[in-house]
């Protein structure tokens, strides 16, 4: 494992992530990698996602029973995430519109991210459950 081997790798699953508004899964990702590098395999994929976040520059959208969501921390702001359990959609919030959690944190904690994810259903999917 070196790291400067990795970079043309780290560069295009960055890119990947950045051009898209969506919140794609690793699979998505390597799709769009292959166009610049087709030899990219679906695991080093995996882990050069594993390494941005661990470096703070991916976060990871984590629901039970799919495929994980990645997602570039655009301008280095926190946001948060609106995610339908009906279509599997993800918005974005800005965390400037959240409120911090002021209370209740261990005392001398500090705190450095901030993640809400509020699950529901969006419009079209509600609209679906009353008509099914
Ligand atoms: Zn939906
Ligand atoms: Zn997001």
């Amino acid at each position: 494992m070196t790291m400067v081997r990795n970079t043309r790798q780290r560069q295009a699953v960055v890119l990947a992530l950045r051009e898209t508004p969506t919140h794609p899964d690793a699979a998505w990702i390597h799709t769009q990698v292959r166009r610049a590098l087709p030899n990219i395999s679906l695991g080093t994929v995996y882990r050069t996602l594993d390494a941005l976040v661990r470096d703070g520059v991916v976060m990871t959208i984590e629901r039970a029973g799919q495929a994980t969501r990645y997602d570039y921390k655009h301008a280095g702001l926190g946001h948060h995430h609106v995610v339908c359990r009906g279509c599997g959609a993800i918005y974005d919030i800005d965390a400037e519109d959240v409120q911090m959690p002021a209370t209740g944190l261990p005392e001398g904690f500090q705190v450095q991210d901030v993640r809400l994810e509020y699950h529901g259903v969006c419009e079209d999917c509600a609209a679906g459950e009353k008509r099914g």
